[in-house]
């Protein structure tokens, strides 16, 4: 079974794949691309389908990979010679070096049961734990070595690299001249959820392409079509999902509303008790999760206060709360006008540096709630 999309598993990319055909035919695919896209999108998938047209040998007149020939045979599997995956990963052992050719298994594992996946999904798979994956120095110094033998057996040499913000800035320093002056036939492909976090070095090398949401209709089609979901439900989901098939699909499991989402519904609720006693004890209750989990906790909030600012100024258009959370969502939106939001996001800004920082996760919360009682409007 091919583990690896084809360009008709993308969607809504039409454009793209005919855009970057048309550079390969013409010879003039730029050495070092960037694709940009959120998490669970179809930037990952596209980087696949990218590489095997890259690598296809009997590529068709209209650039699309022939499916066929050895090459495309050995990158459907993601085995091909000339293919090097880069992706972050822990080191399992202090003190010994680690690449992602060592956990290349799991990844593929992950790519094989969807090609969508989230960090938090190769987090999982990593298990990860308190340790945040990044790419190595190791890393760096098997790409320059590889790139340097030039026994490779198709025309170009393929490095993919998923999430390169990151990167340790040591792993960043040793690729910037590979990235500038790449010998004949290396091609960069540069996957990031969050481009802000590169480097402006290595971003300045990059051509950089975004790519775009999948449009509401194709969405639509697919989750009707592919997935079973009567078509009042589909149109739903692709709202709130906002064009993204992975947090669609998360919401159809979870019954119309995202985890994180609800995880931070919660978390702002609690100062509308206006009684630090269950704060302390709240606080208390999310220091027994993992640091990253809190981290993704107040990563998730400022995209429900989004939502609440919509709630509370906004059209029906623009806000993308599930029907369900509406009135608990309504009653926190009341208690926090316009101006007050700059002030939540800086103490959310804050509380996270903090914790990434080391910081006691129950002060670090606690605070933050008792800032909260303070800041909510009667
Ligand atoms: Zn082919």
């Amino acid at each position: 079974m091919p583990i690896v999309p084809k360009p008709s598993d993308l969607l809504g990319q039409e454009h793209l794949v005919a855009h970057f055909a048309s550079q390969i035919v013409a010879g003039e695919l730029p050495h070092a691309i960037l694709l940009t896209g959120e998490e669970g999108g179809e930037a990952f998938p596209l980087s696949l389908v990218l590489a095997q047209q890259v690598l296809c040998e009997e590529l068709t007149p209209e650039g699309v990979p022939c499916g066929h020939c050895h090459s495309c045979r050995q990158m459907a599997e993601l085995q091909h010679p000339d293919l090097t995956l880069v992706f972050p990963i822990i080191k399992a052992q202090e003190g010994k070096e680690y690449t992602s050719e060592m956990m290349l298994e799991p990844f593929r594992e992950l790519i094989a049961k969807h090609p969508r996946f989230t960090t938090l999904e190769w987090r999982e798979q990593l298990d990860a734990g308190n340790k945040q994956p990044q790419i190595m120095v190791a890393e760096a110094e098997r790409l320059i070595h590889n790139t340097s033998l030039s026994s490779f057996k198709s025309r170009y040499q393929v490095i993919l690299i998923w999430q390169p913000e990151t990167m340790r800035t040591e792993t960043a320093n040793k690729l910037l001249k590979l990235l500038e002056e790449p010998p004949t036939g290396v091609v960069f492909i540069m996957v990031s959820h969050s481009p802000h976090r590169l480097l402006p070095t290595i971003i300045s090398r990059l051509q950089k392409v975004a790519v775009p949401k999948i449009p509401e209709p194709t969405l639509i089609k697919y989750l009707v079509e592919q997935k079973g979901t009567a078509d009042e439900e589909a149109r739903e989901l692709t709202h709130l999902a906002q064009g993204n098939l992975y947090k669609a699909l998360q919401l159809k499991e979870g019954g119309g509303l995202f985890k994180g989402e609800m995880e931070a519904l919660r978390f702002l609720q609690l100062p509308l008790q206006r009684h630090p006693k269950p704060l302390l004890e709240a606080a208390q209750e999310y220091a027994k999760m993992d640091r990253p989990e809190v981290i993704s906790l107040l990563d998730a909030l400022p995209m429900l206060l989004r939502e609440l600012l919509a709630l509370r100024y906004g059209s029906d258009d623009v806000v993308f709360l599930p029907s369900k959370i509406l009135a608990e969502a309504h009653a926190i939106s009341m208690a926090l006008p316009l101006e007050k939001y700059t002030i939540v996001m800086d103490e959310l800004t804050d509380a996270k540096l903090e914790i990434i920082q080391n910081g006691n996760i129950t002060m670090v919360l606690f605070d933050l709630l008792l800032t909260l009682t303070r800041i909510y409007q009667k």
